[in-house]
């Protein structure tokens, strides 16, 4: 298991975190495996798409829609972030990629994504590798 950390910007904001995530399966020489990626938080989420500076921007805006950040949620009334909460669940704490020869088998557009509903915040992420070998 390795883990590292990302300061997150304040709000909602998306992070690419493919690199950290490469140097972790490369470290490890396996053949044939799986990759899992996870956030122990409760306002943020992993996903996997394209890191592309408008697609950036529509996330955001996409993730202000779905959840109403001025609807009037119970869990606002202990630390006024049930909406990244909400978010978070709906989205998830983990991807998993495979991993093949040493290296991530992601497409050629995708990225690893860090997306924070909460921040600034520093987020840990837990990278394991469960090797087929
Ligand atoms: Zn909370």
């Amino acid at each position: 298991m390795h883990s590292f950390t990302i300061n997150t910007g304040s709000g909602i904001s998306i992070h690419d975190i493919t690199d950290h995530v490469f140097e972790i399966a490369g470290a490890k020489r396996i053949d044939d495996g799986v990759c899992l990626i996870y956030a122990p938080h409760t306002t943020c989420a992993l996903i996997i798409n394209e890191f592309e500076p408008n697609l950036e921007q529509d996330f955001i805006a996409f993730f202000k829609a779905v959840i109403p950040q001025d609807a009037q949620w119970k869990h606002d009334a202990i630390d006024n972030n049930a909406s990244a909460h909400l978010l978070s669940g709906m989205f998830g704490p983990s991807v998993a990629v495979p991993v093949r020869n040493g290296r991530l088998m992601i497409g050629s557009w995708q990225r690893v994504l860090l997306c924070e509903f909460d921040g600034p915040r520093t987020r840990h992420i837990i990278s394991t590798i469960v090797s087929n070998d």
